[in-house]
């Protein structure tokens, strides 16, 4: 029988109002509590940013009288959480590191005094905890074990975490017990293999639809001025220049989170940085501040993250690329949680994914999927640069299959469509895209190459780039009689430089480091794939690629 037949009864409805607060239950929530509470059934649900995850596990102890055990990845998200059921009259209890008075709490659990035990993987995992869980399971009533960001079980995910490929023992710690494995991302191999893992029987497998149509998504290359690149998402008023509404700026690096939070001050704009590197005290007081508007704008790593529960975020920014689509797409979905109007904007730059393979190395972190990273890494890679509709683009990552985004109207989808029709003479620049949205640069990159094999090799993208385009500068004044001096009147500054950038990034194009006594700088050069390339373009060589957004 299928459980959505029958809708939510009153003594259901009662206990939504008076514990949770909520009037009725949305359709997916209600589907996941009405199969674990009547058919005991196992779940795995992908649900976006927002919907109500939490209600999900929450409910169904506090209805049945029973105990829900949830495992979550982070402590801070957990304590928060044990907080607020602690505030509604829920008891509430968290196992792991992070209880200091873990003899107190366990005997509280055998008299029955929690509805819902936070349990870390690692302590669910350890000798200790498999124990315990099993005379929980002997001498106590459980509802439901819920795997909160189930995701992280997966090396195909952007999050895989070791302590959650052990999950699996749970069916046989707690045989009969109900898994609901939750999670906001995961394309259909995550899925798979959260169902495999954690050896659900017979799940039922539920998707909320990946869109989240007040979300604008946008993309830009860093200029090389922040402040510019800021002013893009900014208004003025006052003559002072202010982002609207609440802002998380994501950086890659810690360094990054403090000088943008100075660049950000030295504008006027009330602004903190948050990361791991910060005590737990300090990240608190930043948390707080924000959720209560005291400073209007974080800048933060990543590590600001899961638990961020502030409604009115109005802009995303991304300064430096994700790692991934999945990781992209959890940050984001933390704008506009109560459905009005949002930004999600991205600066990006072709050596932000050599950061972060950088990063990976020294971090050395266990797990994960080397060449998995090196796809979703790619695939983020062509995101920043697709000129379709960037929505689309994400869901068709996600769902598999191409999938009509709402869209009220192209100046609330993303950059793409705003551009398409408010610049037709950008789009007419491409009517040599095929049919997967990819140009031929052949002609063009043979022009680039030629030109830096003209001046030697023997200065930077810039100085190439006024040459193209017949500069009288003094710099390349020697190469002034070249044939190929102004050869490339025909486009802007601006684009040319967006194609050296691609010329690099696919290595037609190296760098090389030079210091002559204190001044260190590079020098752009062809690489021997460059060069191979203009020896082969006379046997049929072709450089066709997606353009990025500056093409
Ligand atoms: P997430 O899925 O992102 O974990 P949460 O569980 O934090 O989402 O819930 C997001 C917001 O939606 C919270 O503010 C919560 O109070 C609210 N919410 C959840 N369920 C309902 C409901 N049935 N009716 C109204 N608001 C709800």
């Amino acid at each position: 029988k299928e459980c959505d037949e029958d809708p939510p009864g009153p003594e259901h409805l009662e206990v939504l109002s008076r514990c949770f607060g909520h009037k009725k239950f949305r359709p997916m929530q209600w589907k996941i509590i009405s199969s674990i509470i009547k058919d005991r059934r196992d779940n795995c649900a992908i649900m976006t940013t927002g919907y109500g995850k939490s209600l999900c596990y929450q409910f169904p102890s506090t209805y049945t009288g029973g105990i829900s055990i949830i495992i979550s990845p982070l402590i801070s998200l957990m304590e928060d959480q044990v907080l607020a059921m602690q505030v509604t009259n829920i008891p509430a209890c968290l196992l792991g590191s992070a209880n200091t008075k873990q003899k107190q709490t366990i005997d509280d659990i055998f008299e029955g005094k929690y509805t819902l035990i936070y349990l870390t993987p690692e302590f669910c995992t350890g000798e200790y905890g498999k124990e315990l869980l099993r005379t929980i399971h002997k001498e106590l009533s459980i509802t439901l074990i819920a795997v909160d960001e189930a995701h992280c079980v997966s090396t195909w995910g952007h999050d895989f975490r070791f302590q959650y490929r052990k999950l699996g023992i749970l069916k046989e710690i707690m045989p009969g017990i109900p898994i609901l494995a939750v999670t906001a991302t995961a394309t259909s191999s995550v899925k798979y293999d959260i169902i495999k893992i954690l050896k659900l029987k017979n799940p039922q497998v539920l998707c909320s639809g990946f869109d989240r149509p007040n979300l604008y998504l946008s993309v830009f290359m860093k200029s090389g001025d922040v402040i510019n690149d800021f002013r893009k998402c900014m208004d003025r008023e006052n003559g002072m220049w202010k982002f609207m509404g609440s802002t998380i700026v994501y950086c890659i690096t810690r360094k990054e989170t403090e000088t943008l939070s100075a660049v950000l001050s030295g504008m006027g704009i009330k602004c903190l940085p948050y990361h791991a590197g910060l005590s737990l005290s300090v990240r608190k007081e930043t948390h707080e501040q924000f959720l209560k508007d005291k400073i209007d704008v974080i800048t933060a790593t990543v590590a600001f993250g899961m638990g961020i529960d502030k409604p009115d975020i109005r802009n995303i920014i991304h300064y430096g690329a994700s790692k991934s689509i999945e990781g992209y797409y959890q940050e984001v979905g933390r704008a506009g949680r109560d459905g009005q109007p949002s930004t999600c904007t991205t600066f990006y730059s072709n050596s932000d994914f050599e950061i972060h393979r950088y990063c990976e190395t020294v971090e050395r972190r266990i797990g994960g999927n080397k060449d998995n990273k090196k796809e979703m890494a790619d695939m983020m890679l062509t995101y920043l640069r697709s000129r379709n509709c960037r929505r689309e683009f994400i869901l068709f990552h996600f769902e598999g299959k191409k999938v009509s985004v709402s869209r009220k109207s192209v100046y609330t989808c993303c950059d793409n469509c705003t551009r398409r029709v408010s610049t037709p003479s950008d789009s007419a620049t491409y009517e040599g895209l095929d049919e997967n949205g990819k140009y031929d640069f052949t002609e063009d990159a043979r022009t680039f190459l030629a030109a830096v094999n003209e001046l030697d090799g023997k200065f930077g993208i810039q100085n190439y780039i006024l040459f193209l385009r017949g500069s009288k500068n003094s710099k390349i004044a020697g190469y002034a009689r070249s044939s190929l001096h102004g050869s490339g009147n025909h486009k802007s500054e601006a684009w040319w430089k967006g194609l050296g950038a691609l010329l690099e990034q696919e290595n037609y194009l190296e760098k090389q480091y030079r210091k002559v006594n204190t001044i260190s700088y590079f020098l752009t050069k062809v690489s021997k794939k460059g060069y191979t390339f203009l020896n082969n373009i006379k046997n049929g060589a072709k450089l066709i690629t997606t353009p990025t957004p500056e093409l």
